[in-house]
């Protein structure tokens, strides 16, 4: 077996992980790759097509393994002045470089490295960008490629595009030789290790260090690797530190069944949500709640965006990973008696619906509460930087925002505590606990990255006029669930002090 850079890389996170990957096949299933993961692959994929416009002369290998070495070593020979995908083998180690380019001065070969992040990302952390270019290094000089300097080619945060895409104002090339140079000492002795330990036939015994972890750093095999501790544990338990997680694991304590607040030290948050897990009874503050719904003030609006964030911006106004705001839903209640209204934006087209979006919004909203989950989303990513693009909507977007109720703040305040929340406040884990007989499951798209891959596709060359009705009408049911649940939400709080 070759290792190639995202093998290593993925071995330096954790190895016991990578070795589940290669060698147990069958757990294929388990392990595939989130939509966010994918969508995240093909803007990487993106990225690097738009970088291969820095060098106009370029070439690509487009073959694989051996035949890959081959042509790579032709291109070479005939002083190519850049290669894309050059491909070298050795000591049991690929690497297939993002760009090589023949420098005439030096009469050697420089390796650009493509990434698809708004920064160097040069933490000193062993998995960064440096550790990425060190791998390539250490196998291209065992492969005795004569190399020059190194360099990383990585998107400009500040760019804002204006007109035609500027494509040497939307790459920062950085030299990163000498750093490269030096973790190439500390990688080697490791990319050994990584050689013995992935070509290993059986198991490795143990290795699954997450146990410390909490859950959201832990990979889709921690089930797999640790098949005694519960689905949910004490490392769902809401923000602890790790220091107390360690101690619970130490004495073997998985179950919160056995966990002792006080013993163990627990918050009053997170000490609520134990105890709602162990009593199996939900914890409700009626006057709180009723508290918190007197500010908002009719008529009500449950809103939600749904929205693209593409690593190349595509249209003037976007710098890199700026959210397109195409779709919104929303739910009116004019008043408590009054029949629930329901109106949605879904902008059809490749073009900005910035401008469509506010001037819509000007049309429905006209004073009262906007109720939305998650504000930060709605208020920051979106509205403010649509005011930013377009100042003539400033003055609304600033009435609409400060118009804002968060209905999750209630769950983040632990007014309503429910087992079945599992210490969670997405709406995801709300709604099916508050409002049963309302789901995801029936919806094609069920998440928000499905929703914004989706629309991509739906206003992209690809895809024909029957597609792009039937992603529309996905996406419209999507959106428009988001909002209603929301109103179901609320109206099971308000329900509450009845
Ligand atoms: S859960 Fe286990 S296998 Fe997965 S990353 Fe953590 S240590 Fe590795």
């Amino acid at each position: 077996m070759l290792i190639s850079k995202t093998i290593f890389q993925h071995l330096l996170h954790c190895p016991k992980d990578i070795w589940l990957k290669i060698h147990k096949p069958e757990l294929k299933g388990q392990f595939e790759m989130s939509e966010f993961e994918l969508h995240l692959l093909e803007q990487g994929n993106e990225v690097e097509s738009y970088a291969r416009n820095l060098f106009p002369d370029g070439i690509e290998v487009s073959t694989t393994g051996e035949h890959a070495v081959e042509d790579t070593t032709r291109l070479m020979a005939e002083k190519m002045p850049t290669i894309f995908q050059a491909t070298f083998i050795a000591d049991g180690f690929i690497v297939r470089n993002d760009i090589l380019k023949f420098n005439k001065e030096s009469g050697l070969w420089d390796l650009y490295e493509v990434k698809g992040t708004n920064s160097m990302k040069l933490d000193q952390k062993e998995r960064d960008h440096v550790t990425d270019v060190a791998f390539q290094v250490s196998v291209m000089r065992r492969a005795r490629v004569p190399l020059g300097r190194c360099f990383l080619v990585h998107l400009n945060k500040e760019y804002v595009r204006a007109g035609d895409l500027d494509i040497h104002a939307l790459f920062q090339i950085t030299d990163i030789t000498e750093e490269a140079q030096k973790r190439v000492e500390v990688l080697e002795p490791k990319m050994d290790a990584a050689k013995e330990y992935l070509n290993r036939e059986t198991e490795p015994q143990g290795g699954c260090e997450c146990v410390y972890k909490t859950r959201r750093n832990h990979c889709s095999s921690f089930g797999y690797s640790n098949s005694h501790i519960p689905d949910y544990s004490v490392h769902d338990i809401s923000r602890i530190h790790s220091t107390k997680l360690e101690r619970l694991v130490e004495q073997n304590i998985f179950s919160l069944d056995e966990v002792e607040p006080e013993l163990h030290e627990l918050s009053e948050k997170q000490a609520n949500q134990v105890v709602a897990h162990q009593t199996q009874r939900p914890v409700i503050d009626e006057s709180a709640i009723a508290v918190e719904l007197e500010d908002l003030k009719f008529p009500l609006y449950f809103f939600d965006y749904e929205a693209y964030a593409p690593a190349i911006p595509a249209f003037n106004g976007y710098g890199p990973y700026k959210f397109i705001p195409f779709q919104f839903s929303v739910h009116i209640l004019r008043s408590p008696d009054a029949e629930l209204e329901h109106i949605e934006f879904l902008h059809g087209e490749f073009s900005d619906p910035s401008d469509a979006v506010a001037e819509k919004l000007k049309e429905i909203y006209n004073g009262g509460t906007v109720v939305v989950w998650h504000e930060t989303f709605e208020k920051k990513f979106i509205n403010e930087n649509i005011a930013q693009r377009l100042p003539q909507h400033a003055e609304f977007i600033g009435r609409f925002n400060a118009a804002v109720f968060d209905l999750e703040k209630l769950f983040l305040a632990q007014h309503y505590i429910h087992p079945h929340f599992k210490g969670r406040t997405s709406i995801k884990k709300i709604l099916p606990v508050l409002a049963p007989e309302l789901s995801y499951a029936d919806l094609e798209i069920s998440d928000g990255g499905q929703a914004s891959n989706e629309w991509w596709r739906m206003v992209g060359p690809m895809s024909s006029t029957a597609e792009k009705a039937e992603i529309a009408q996905n996406l419209r049911k999507y959106c428009g669930r988001d909002t209603y649940a929301m109103y179901a939400i609320w109206q099971h709080l308000v329900q509450l002090k009845k």
